[in-house]
């Protein structure tokens, strides 16, 4: 009994809920899912090869940490996207599946470290992004500025990708971040301005938009890119709206998904948007003049990011041509 005990408290000490701030928030049960969500089970010989390397160069991946639905089909063909500078974000969105609380310090072999990994999956484009390092006092936009230039140096074909936090009060981040010349900078609004305050409670809608505007200020020739999920609680005015405010900062790409709760203790699911409304939602976003959009259930950031960007390139020649 006593032995069981003290098994007992060892299990309550090492236990540590993975989102500590969203205990005390009431539980919202997930609908069930419609056949239209169902996923790849990730089983593949390709998907344990992207494991080990992932492992055997300490890395971690946004696929894994934000329990990606996606998971199977994009590590079957080696497409993963990185998460630097730790696995621990200092923001609490209501929507995420990141752990919240004081990460730890950057470790300057991370560059490095993604560049071999890259080097390794073998990918002619990549998708790195970042949890928030608010702790930090440029946001670690020099960081991001050293995977890029790693990754150019060890795979020089490979076109790049990066999908940042919106450095909040870290003047300065941005630029360093853009000056390293990724191919395609993405910042995800996640959400209407609406539901912010609960659902992005540490971030501000104009800031964030503001921030692809000025991307595309500083680089014009750079490729601007955002998203959001869907059934959050939205209206449909709303994400219009959105769009129109992308296109007034010139954002070339939009990303629409459905939001999937990562747990009780997320913000709830409040509808399942049907593939149909999908395809509806992506056709007034190309009437509004975006060159490319990707608008479905399983739409994430980076899902298809190689083929995607493949088109983003062919679409903006065929209009200057
Ligand atoms: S969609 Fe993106 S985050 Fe999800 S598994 Fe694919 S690469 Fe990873």
């Amino acid at each position: 009994m006593a032995a069981y005990l003290a098994h007992m408290v060892v299990v309550l000490d090492t236990t540590r809920p993975r989102h500590p701030e969203k205990a005390h928030r009431p539980d919202a049960p997930a609908p069930p899912k419609p056949a239209w969500i169902r996923v790849k089970a990730p089983v593949s010989k390709g998907y344990a090869d992207t494991a080990r390397i992932m492992r055997d160069n300490g890395l971690h991946t946004v696929c894994e940490e934000a329990g990606c639905p996606n998971i199977g089909e994009c590590w079957e063909k080696k497409h993963a996207t990185f998460l630097i500078m730790g696995d621990v974000c200092t923001r609490a969105c209501a929507f995420c599946n990141v752990k919240t609380g004081l990460p730890a310090a950057l470790d300057p072999q991370e560059p490095a470290h993604v560049a071999e990994a890259t080097a390794k999956l073998g990918l002619a484009h990549i998708v790195v992004t970042s949890v928030d390092r608010d702790d930090l006092a440029d946001g670690g936009g020099a960081h991001f500025a050293a995977v890029i230039r790693a990754i150019r140096e060890r795979c020089p074909t490979t076109t790049i990708e990066v999908l940042t936090p919106d450095f909040l009060r870290k003047p300065g981040a941005l630029e360093v971040v853009v000056a390293a010349k990724p191919d395609v900078f993405n910042h995800n609004l996640e959400t209407v301005p609406s539901l912010y305050l609960t659902v992005r409670p540490g971030a501000r809608y104009f800031h964030s938009i503001r921030l692809l505007q000025r991307v595309k200020e500083i680089d014009p020739s750079m490729f601007t890119k955002s998203g959001i999920m869907v059934g959050l609680g939205e209206e449909r005015n709303e994400v219009l709206q959105v769009m129109d405010d992308l296109r007034s900062a010139d954002v070339d790409f939009l990303t629409i998904g459905q939001y999937l709760q990562p747990t009780r203790k997320h913000h709830a699911v409040e509808r399942f948007v049907e593939p149909q409304e999908f395809e509806g939602l992506a056709r007034i976003a190309y009437a509004k003049g975006f060159l490319m959009v990707a608008s479905s259930p399983l739409t994430r950031s980076s899902h298809h990011a190689g083929e995607d960007f493949a088109k983003l390139r062919a679409a903006r020649a065929a209009k200057y041509r």
